[in-house]
């Protein structure tokens, strides 16, 4: 069953209401309905709707210069944004592309890790390896390196080479392994598969550190992500962390793979970097990449026209300053767990709870026709869409999204507030996603 793209969505078949204004963390459409934003959209608005001090920087930024073309230019707002994100990677990752958007920004990571190996005469490095239920993006790169089947299966055969591993899933371990040793399993299933393919083949590791869409905001399993690094740094595969959805603090630390305490090659980061006022990615890369690449090429081989758009890198800034001014990575860091038990206490005793996981703001509810073995409901129930309807017609946006076209995991139901909501935000959030799940359960007879 196929799927349409950007999102698993009902787009084709429903009317949507006409949003016309916002602030905060609430939105009203053109019929003066009020929503709260439980979702940031797609896990995009991180500090709420209409803040003056972002429009503010935007206004100031389009008075001077909207944009100054980076291979004629640097700017103020280039400059001092990419300060700021080396303050916030910390250790080598120092090198920026900046992009429109996570697919970009996912594709320049691709082809960095690419033009790398080719630098360093490792031209024979050209597959990468992904796992089965990660998003990574739209174009032919990114979507190649995907493992939402349904989105990809028009285009097989179009698509870079690629080879998808098993997802690293404690709730749904690998076969054979259990929630304790998932992580050890696929970090093994890994390392397998470098050396099925033969290392000298393998250009890089791409990877989710918590998986966003297209499994239900799962975190990397405990020890997971050091090995993964200790593989990569063994067989001389690049280790790439798409953190476009989970990056920029959403689960409580800039990097979400600063969790783990591991640092990736390269890094893509997008929606909550310029939480939606203007459209803004970036590729994150290590200075050992920049130099070798400068060495052998003298300079970097992906860009567009609007590289380092002045007007969105101004934007980054003033979002990336309240999130620090106001210490929001500790509020969300410390919101997580309270997330996550008053999810579990609003949906106590619904028994299609399957799981209820996720990191910072970023908490996923995981449907379920049978507990004990943990089987999807069937696709064409696609109960995800009718909790998408459900939640809008109770005044919520939250993030359902349908996995269970090829069985391997359950819909989801994806939280992914404003990194400022109120404490009684958050519980108008919790509570209304719960009510329009057990509505939606119930009319089905669930
Ligand atoms: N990578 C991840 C992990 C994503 O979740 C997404 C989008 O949801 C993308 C890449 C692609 O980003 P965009 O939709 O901005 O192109």
């Amino acid at each position: 069953m196929s799927q349409p793209n950007h999102r698993p969505s009902t787009l084709a078949t429903t009317t949507l209401p006409k949003v016309v204004r916002a602030k905060g963390s609430y939105l009203w459409d053109a019929n003066g309905k009020q929503y709260i934003d439980g979702s940031g959209g797609p896990a995009v608005y991180s500090i709420g709707h209409a803040n003056e001090e972002v429009n503010a920087a935007i206004i100031a930024q389009l008075q001077n210069i909207a944009h100054g073309y980076r291979y004629n230019f640097t700017t103020d707002a280039l400059e001092e944004l990419t300060e700021i994100l080396r303050d916030r990677c910390g250790g080598d990752l120092r090198e920026m592309v900046y992009v429109t958007g996570g697919s970009e920004a996912v594709e320049s990571c691709l082809k960095i890790a690419l033009q790398y190996q080719t630098a360093i005469g490792q031209k024979s490095r050209r597959i990468f390896i992904s796992r089965e239920r990660s998003w990574h993006g739209n174009t032919f790169g990114s979507m190649g390196v995907s493992g939402f089947v349904e989105r990809t299966v028009a285009y097989e055969g179009a698509f870079i080479p690629s080879v998808k591993l098993s997802p690293a899933n404690e709730y749904r371990p690998i076969a054979g392994a259990t929630a304790e040793t998932a992580g050890a399993a696929a970090a093994a299933e890994l390392e397998a598969a470098i050396l099925r393919l033969g290392p000298e083949k393998v250009a890089a590791f791409i990877f989710e550190p918590v998986v966003g869409a297209a499994g239900g905001c799962v975190p990397a399993p405990p020890g997971y992500a050091a090995k993964v690094r200790e593989i990569c740094s063994r067989y001389g595969v690049l280790m790439i962390s798409d953190e476009v959805m989970s990056g920029a603090g959403r689960t409580g630390t800039w990097r979400a793979l600063a969790y783990d305490g591991v640092e990736p090659d390269i890094m893509s980061v997008a929606k909550g970097l310029a939480a939606g006022y203007q459209p803004l990615g970036v590729a994150i890369y290590s200075t050992k990449i920049h130099e070798a690449i400068i060495a052998a090429d003298g300079a970097i081989g992906t860009g567009h026209t609007f590289t380092g758009h002045t007007t969105a890198c101004a934007a980054g800034v003033a979002v990336q300053k309240i999130i620090q001014r106001e210490g929001l990575l500790d509020r969300v860091k410390a919101n997580g767990p309270r997330l996550k038990s008053w999810l579990g206490e609003a949906l106590a005793g619904v028994d299609a709870i399957g799981d209820i996981r996720g990191r910072g703001h970023f908490i996923c509810a995981e449907l379920v026709a049978n507990r004990a073995t943990k089987a999807p409901f069937p696709a064409e129930r696609k109960l995800f869409a009718k909790i998408r309807a459900q939640a809008m017609q109770n005044g919520l946006i939250c993030y359902p999204v349908g996995g269970n076209v090829d069985g391997v995991n359950g819909d989801i139901v994806i939280f992914a507030p404003p990194y400022n909501c109120t404490d009684a935000e958050l519980t108008e959030i919790v509570d209304k996603g719960a009510r329009s799940i057990r509505e939606v359960l119930t009319a089905e007879g669930l």
